[in-house]
């Protein structure tokens, strides 16, 4: 477990608009004096963030951008740069998801490229991996996800890693309503945190928030953060219902 409190971040994927957004945040920041130790962040899409930057600034509510590219500018249409994110005072950006490799073909090398320009822009990157029903099926998930997170890890040999998050999201729990088990997730946490010890070492993996994504609702929460080695969560559907991503972090406050 890290030091400090959970991390709860909310990825609202595309969903969005102007007086969504706004009745959505303004209920957040109601509740925000009852965060106690835990983080809340928001990842809106792109176009959403001045707003929704605009609305947090000053709160304990972060920032965080659903993706992020690793130029600084140039002929790389539909991307954003690190330093346009931190303009905006994006602290953290996803990176990995899911939807991104299997919709958009973001490969490994891509992923790592992403994460390491959010490393040096001091964007927190959270890296997600997970495998699909028929790896689980097959047995292999530890392997798929420890070959996803290494991809990414060792791509950085060289430099430091800053501070980044890692989030474990099988695929066959993404918006299906059917999450990991407790048990099952803390086993793939373990295994997580003693990859990020073989590549960085002890402290850095003592350090590093890992985050359980894939269907997180207000009643298995608490179970999921009783477990030793799951330090948040990543919040899809439930983090587009105030009630419902308040009651998360209620319980990741606890
Ligand atoms: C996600 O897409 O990151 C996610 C965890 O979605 P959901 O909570 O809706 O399963």
């Amino acid at each position: 477990m890290v030091s400090g409190g959970k991390l709860v971040v909310g990825n609202w994927k595309m969903n969005s608009s102007p007086a969504a957004d706004g009745a959505l945040v303004g209920q957040l920041l109601r509740s925000a004096g009852s965060f106690g130790a835990a983080s809340a962040v928001v990842c809106p899409p792109f176009i959403a963030i001045p707003a929704v930057a605009e609305m947090v600034a000053g709160s304990p509510i972060a920032v965080g951008a659903q993706n992020v590219h690793w130029e600084e500018k140039g002929a790389f249409t539909g991307e954003i740069s690190p330093s346009m994110l931190r303009n905006y005072s994006v602290t953290y950006a996803i990176v990995g998801h899911s939807e991104r490799r299997a919709l958009f073909g973001e490969t490994d090398a891509a992923v790592a490229r992403r994460f390491w320009a959010a490393v040096g822009a001091s964007i927190v990157p959270i890296l997600c991996v997970g495998e699909s029903g028929e790896e689980r099926n097959l047995g292999v998930q530890n392997a798929i996800v420890e070959s996803q997170l290494r991809a990414v890890l060792r791509a950085g040999e060289a430099g430091s890693p800053g501070k980044f998050a890692v989030a474990y999201e099988p695929i066959w729990a993404i918006g299906t309503g059917k999450s990991a088990s407790a048990a099952d997730a803390q086993a793939m946490h373990r295994h997580l945190r003693s990859v990020v010890e073989d590549v960085f070492g002890e402290g850095i993996a003592k350090r590093t928030p890992l985050l359980y994504g894939g269907s997180v609702s207000r009643h298995g929460a608490a179970d999921l953060f009783a477990e030793k080695d799951i330090d948040g969560a990543l919040v899809g559907g439930a983090s587009l219902v105030a009630g419902e991503f308040l009651a998360i972090i209620s319980a990741a406050a606890n």
